[in-house]
């Protein structure tokens, strides 16, 4: 699968490799600054749902996000609104907590990485679960109930092959 796109990833020169958990709901992601794939236009998928916290929620949003509905932001062929010339223009505070967390992604009440990030190909599968129990401890202990379901995404309709399992739960599903 996407056999192009991992032998273009290995043979980047990436100039910063590192990966680490930063202990607050974000991965620190040095391929990002080349790689930007998951802020810009998503050509030929469906919008990809990003819940925003209440506290993100000011009447602003739909100048920082394109809106999937009245809490969720999204990316769509546009890409996202709050991507500027130097990368993401919101303060941490206002990005959605899925964005931090990427390519860790919450589903269905468990933590899946997604395989569509170089970082995801560069870093062993063993450091990503370590990381994902660290995620998990921390989305536990940081939200509710109800926004820890509201931050779950549902399995999409398709791709699901993009989603390796962590085999993390952060809440039981009924
Ligand atoms: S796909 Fe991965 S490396 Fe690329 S911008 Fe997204 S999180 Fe960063
Ligand atoms: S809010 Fe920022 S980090 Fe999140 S998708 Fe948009 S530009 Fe990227």
């Amino acid at each position: 699968m996407d056999t192009a796109l991992y032998q273009g990833w290995k043979n980047t020169p990436w100039s910063d490799p590192t990966i680490a958990w930063q202990g607050d709901g974000f991965v620190a992601n040095g391929f990002c600054r080349e790689c930007r794939r998951c802020c810009g236009p998503q050509k030929g998928d469906p919008p990809y749902p990003m819940p925003l916290m209440p506290w993100q929620l000011d009447g602003k949003e739909a100048e920082r996000f394109y809106m999937l509905d009245a809490t969720t932001s999204c990316l769509d062929e546009r890409g996202c609104k709050a991507l500027g010339e130097g990368g993401c223009t919101l303060s941490r505070s206002l990005r959605p907590i899925a964005c931090g967390l990427f390519p860790i992604v919450c589903m269905e009440g468990a933590l899946f990485l997604y395989r569509l990030c170089p970082a995801s190909l560069c870093l062993p599968f063993g450091e990503w679960q370590s990381m994902g129990e660290k995620a998990a401890l921390w989305l536990r202990q940081t939200f509710s109930v109800d926004n820890l379901h509201r931050l779950s995404l549902p399995k999409p309709s398709c791709n699901h092959d993009r989603y390796i399992p962590l085999f993390l739960s952060v809440f039981e599903v009924a």
